[in-house]
């Protein structure tokens, strides 16, 4: 059963929104296509996931703290006697493993993954502890994508090619259980742990002033659509919603985008490309976020 589904990180958000309102530089634009391929392979992953009965709980995209350190855990599948850490690679292409390395055809050597999932399951034990729990933890690195091939001498038992992934699962879901109560607190307290605000400190630096104002397709990121007099239609996939969920999705993610910023009838008002009128941003603003003022969002009338 899946306890946590997953999400988009802030990075990944805050480059996908950046992508289509500016010119990203070089660096920051491959950054968000290596998050986009991320993305694809997590779902890939979670397709396969959800073709199988599990008795067991799936949290996915967890974001946790360790003292000072955050780690970041792709899926977690916990039993009752073990816990399985998944770290999905969506890698394509040719690859060499010797000396522990990963490189690539062209010799240059990648961020080992084997390193970096030691490191969670390393903090990820600390946070078992802390808990009261001791469960051993089952790493292993999903190499999910079919044009991935690894050429190696030493096979690594950590290591689950797509073909492989399947059988895996099926075996997992044929351990046919129910979920003890202690392993179910657990379960509920690690997402409850989950880090949602986490806001990494290598986001690219960018200005309001830049971006291009409107509100963005949720299906197809186009700043095109027409509208009836309820409806928001993207003319350029035909996707409708109602204009008050697209102005409340434009409004999260001035919040994603600028979370120290006030919000303003008139700031989104702009924002939403002068669309919409200011009585329509207020009502909405309204709706969402002086009732709410538990969600940490502030929103100041200017009228
Ligand atoms: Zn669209």
């Amino acid at each position: 059963m899946i306890l946590k589904e997953r999400t988009k990180s802030i990075t990944h958000r805050v480059l996908e929104s950046l992508n289509f309102r500016m010119d990203l530089p070089v660096e920051e634009k491959l950054k968000y296509e290596n998050q986009v391929k991320g993305w694809d392979g997590e779902k890939k992953f979670d397709f396969y996931m959800n073709q199988f009965h599990q008795s067991g709980l799936a949290l996915n995209d967890l974001v946790l703290n360790y003292r000072d350190t955050v780690f970041q855990i792709d899926s977690l599948y916990i039993t009752n006697d073990s816990i399985y850490l998944y770290e999905v690679k969506n890698y394509a292409g040719s690859y060499f493993y010797k000396e522990d390395s990963f490189f690539t055809e062209s010799g240059y050597q990648i961020l080992n993954p084997l390193r970096q999932i030691d490191r969670s399951v390393t903090y990820l034990q600390n946070v078992l502890l802390r808990l009261g729990y001791r469960l051993p933890i089952h790493p292993i690195i999903v190499f999910i994508n079919p044009e991935f091939t690894l050429y190696s001498l030493q096979p690594n038992k950590h290591f689950l090619f797509s073909y492989q992934l399947p059988k895996h699962l099926s075996a997992l879901s044929n351990q046919n259980f129910s979920i003890k109560q202690e392993h179910s607190n657990l379960a509920n307290k690690l997402k409850k742990l989950h880090n949602e605000d986490y806001r990494p400190d290598n986001l690219p630096t960018y200005q309001l002033g830049q971006l291009k104002k409107g509100i963005l397709c949720s299906i197809c990121f186009s700043l095109s659509h027409t509208d009836t007099r309820q409806n928001y239609l993207c003319t350029a996939c035909g996707h409708k919603e109602t204009i008050t969920t697209a102005i409340e999705r434009s409004i999260k993610e001035y919040k994603l985008l600028f979370p120290d910023n006030l919000m303003t009838t008139s700031q989104i008002y702009e924002w939403c490309g002068k669309n919409y009128s200011r009585k329509r941003i207020r009502m909405v603003l309204k709706l969402n976020y002086q009732s709410h003022l538990s969600r940490k969002m502030t929103y100041y009338s200017d009228n």
